[in-house]
């Protein structure tokens, strides 16, 4: 076949105007054609499909005012007017809406179009759907806000388990919490609830948030998250109880449980003000509930192993503070307190009182009755010390079978009523070891004051130490004041005597009195 064959057997091309309507016509691109004056004059067929508008809607308008709607960028919708009348080509990704108002994006390029002589004749415009992609990009940025909000979280929540674990008490593990939870939810008021000693109540420990109104106590049978033992989000489920202790239940909240070694010690509860139903749009509502609750779930997470922490380093501390055998505060921690006390007195002009007691003839009470009936009788003198001395004063146990109450704001006559009603109710006691009754016990108290006594806790303890010397050479059994001690010791030695006396004496003597 040769190149004459080829040519005489080819179809005739179509005109010109034929072939731009055949493309037209057939495109899958929308396109619009308009007059200079940005009228429409005709549109294919593709367009009518995207758009669900004829040519006879949109004879003689201006596409704009019909396709935009009211998402549509004011900004885009004013770059293709001043393009437009400027006669410029603009290419813009723009919001349309559908004839039945359903919104899709297009990519739209606008063109003018001159005659041979340079007169402007049309616009004409095509559009692709481009729906999809933008679909997808904002999806994109929806999961990268997401991801960002994620990772900011995880870094707050991190920072804020950094704290928590730092707190070196209670009360700073407090206020770490009220700081943490306005900063990690800060749309939601909270409460952190902790059981009382008895278990039967739980309080308040702290609360945040704009205007936080807690019930100061609740019921642990009031919170269907305490009685079901996990979690409860009130708010997102069509069929809900409100619990009791709550005060609008038309407002979503969160209770979680705190547990520490296995045990219930309180309740995080997170109250969502201004998400009751109808407030926000139901999905956004939805979804910041949804994000918060895994946030709170870790929250009560991290909170229970910050109180466990706090709770086993406060033991530790007590156990290197306090005397195994009474229970009493130690020597140690005495110096520390009885310092401190002191500087506060110093600084405030006010009083203290140290009252030393020590057991009588303790010595040959062991060697009668056995080391453990001496235990038994240590320890009730420091229930005594306890009941009649706090909170007044602090009951320590410095060694022995000696005692002191460091009794901060007391006067001279109180601390000698209370060391005096110590001293009685232990001469009082009857007291049982092996079935066998014990005799009856008694112990000498020393007495020294701040400021007359002694400027520093070693002049008070020397000047209480001498008093109790005094009481014990006195005939035991009774109080000596260090005011009293000079008086006391010069009679003493006037009279020449001196009780040496390896058994308990009877307890008759009460303050002695020089
Ligand atoms: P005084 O009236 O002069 O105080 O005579 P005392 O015998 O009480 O004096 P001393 O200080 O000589 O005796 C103290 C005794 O306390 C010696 C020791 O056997 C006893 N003791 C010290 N610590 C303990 C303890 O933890 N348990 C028991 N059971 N006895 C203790
Ligand atoms: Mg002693
Ligand atoms: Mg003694």
């Amino acid at each position: 076949m040769c190149a004459k064959d080829i040519q005489e057997n080819s179809p005739e091309p179509p005109p010109e105007h034929a072939i731009a309507q055949l493309v037209m016509g057939h495109s899958s691109d929308g396109i619009v054609i308009c007059g200079p004056d940005r009228k429409v004059l005709w549109v294919n067929p593709a367009f009518s499909a995207q758009t669900g508008y004829g040519i006879n809607d949109l004879h003689g308008e201006e596409p704009g005012t019909i396709l935009q709607g009211p998402d549509t960028d004011p900004a885009t919708a004013r770059q293709i007017l001043i393009a437009c009348r400027q006669r410029r080509e603009v290419r813009v990704d723009i919001l349309n809406y559908t004839a039945d108002g359903q919104p899709f994006w297009v990519d739209l390029k606008i063109t003018p179009i001159f005659d041979a002589t340079g007169l402007h004749t049309h616009f004409i415009s095509s559009m692709r759907d481009i729906s999809d992609r933008k679909n997808l990009e904002q999806q994109n940025d929806e999961m990268r806000h997401a991801e960002a909000l994620r990772q900011s979280e995880r870094q707050l929540l991190a920072l804020t388990s950094e704290w928590l674990y730092s707190a070196k008490s209670f009360d700073e593990l407090l206020m770490v919490v009220q700081r943490a939870m306005h900063t990690l939810i800060p749309e939601a008021e909270g409460a952190l609830y902790i059981y009382g000693a008895a278990r039967s109540t739980l309080e308040l420990a702290t609360s945040w948030g704009s205007t936080p109104d807690f019930q100061t106590h609740m019921q642990p049978d009031d919170c269907w998250a305490l009685r079901r033992g996990r979690a409860y989000a009130y708010g997102l489920k069509p069929i809900q109880f409100a619990c009791d202790h709550v005060k609008n239940p038309a407002t979503p909240y969160f209770c979680l449980p705190i547990i520490a070694h296995g045990e219930t010690i309180g309740l995080l509860h997170i109250v969502f003000e201004g998400f009751e139903e109808g407030g926000l749009m139901r999905h956004m509502r939805e979804e910041v509930l949804r994000n918060r609750w895994d946030v709170s779930l870790i929250c009560a997470e991290q909170i229970s192993l910050a109180i466990a922490n706090v709770r086993l380093r406060q033991e530790l501390h007590d156990q290197s503070m306090r005397d195994a055998l009474t229970g009493l505060w130690n020597r140690r921690w005495f110096n520390d307190r009885a310092s401190k006390e002191l500087h506060h007195a110093r600084a405030e002009g006010s009083e203290i009182a140290m009252i030393m007691f020590d057991v009588d003839h303790f010595k040959s009470f062991n060697d009668s009755y056995g080391h453990d009936a001496g235990d038994l009788v240590l320890q009730e003198v420091g229930n005594l010390l306890r009941t009649l001395g706090e909170p007044a004063a602090y009951a320590c146990r410095m060694g022995g079978e000696e005692f002191v109450l460091l009794a901060p704001n007391m006067s001279g006559s109180k601390a000698v009523a209370l060391a005096d009603r110590v001293r009685a109710s232990l001469s009082e006691l009857s007291l049982k070891h092996a079935g066998a009754a014990l005799p009856q016990i008694t112990a000498s108290a020393g007495l020294a004051l701040y400021p007359q006594d002694g400027q520093s806790v070693d002049e008070l303890m020397k000047a209480a130490d001498q008093a109790l010397y005094c009481a014990k050479d006195h005939g035991r059994n009774c109080t000596v004041t260090a005011q009293d001690v000079p008086a006391l010791k010069a009679a003493h030695l006037g009279d020449g005597a001196h009780d040496k006396s390896a058994h308990p004496v009877k307890p008759g003597a009460k303050t002695a009195r020089a």
